[in-house]
């Protein structure tokens, strides 16, 4: 079984990983390592911040290490919030308000301008290589209304017409199925299985 370092102190993040890479590789936190630093995300792109956060960790650990980063980009607003979709508004602010706001600077907006998509790059950072990214996307709408319990961040308000849903209203496990992050991963578990 080969470990695998996961740059996330998102406990949900790495079930997530686990899962989906199956029992020939161990997902270890950096927790479970022992390194406890904040990246910063200074980046223009995702994928410039998944390399970072992957072979930070890697140059310190010399060990194999998966990053990733993701956010929302709405066309609309010229693909805003982006790689910012964290500090959107301040990060203090509670999705409740930020997910209200977006529709109200959507209003009156027609349904082919609020196309929107979550955007998911996994990076994979190895001694002595070059790191490798792959990219899942989801694409749907900004929908009208506040919908649905489930999921987080901007859930509620990402309509995707092909399920008539947003993605707040699926299951942990239809939104895995559909997932931007669940795509980049499955394409990671490729990578892995040729390379480690
Ligand atoms: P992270 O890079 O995975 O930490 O995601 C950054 C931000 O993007 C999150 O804080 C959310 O605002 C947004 N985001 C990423 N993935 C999702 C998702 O699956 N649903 C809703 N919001 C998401």
């Amino acid at each position: 079984m080969k470990e695998i370092i996961f740059a996330t102190k998102n406990k949900g993040k790495i079930k997530e990983i686990q899962a989906i890479l199956g029992k020939d590789f161990l997902v270890k936190s950096m927790e479970e390592i022992g390194i406890n630093i904040d990246i910063i995300e200074d980046g223009k792109t995702f994928e410039e911040n998944a390399i970072k956060k992957a072979t930070e960790i890697s140059n310190i650990t010399n060990k194999i290490v998966l990053a990733d980063d993701s956010g929302l980009e709405i066309d609309y607003l010229n693909g805003e919030p982006g790689v910012y979709s964290a500090r959107y508004m301040g990060e203090e602010t509670p999705y409740s308000i930020k997910n209200k706001k977006i529709l109200e600077i959507l209003n009156g907006v027609e349904e082919e301008k609020r196309s929107a998509r979550f955007v998911s790059v996994i990076a994979l950072a190895m001694p002595q290589k070059q790191p490798i990214t792959t990219r899942g996307t989801v694409e749907g709408i900004i929908g009208y209304e506040i919908k649905g319990e489930n999921g987080f961040g901007y859930d509620p308000i990402f309509y995707i017409p092909e399920l008539k849903s947003t993605v707040a209203q699926l299951s942990l496990e239809e939104k895995n199925k559909i997932s931007h992050r669940g795509k980049a991963l499955y394409e990671m578990k490729k990578i892995l299985e040729k390379m480690v």
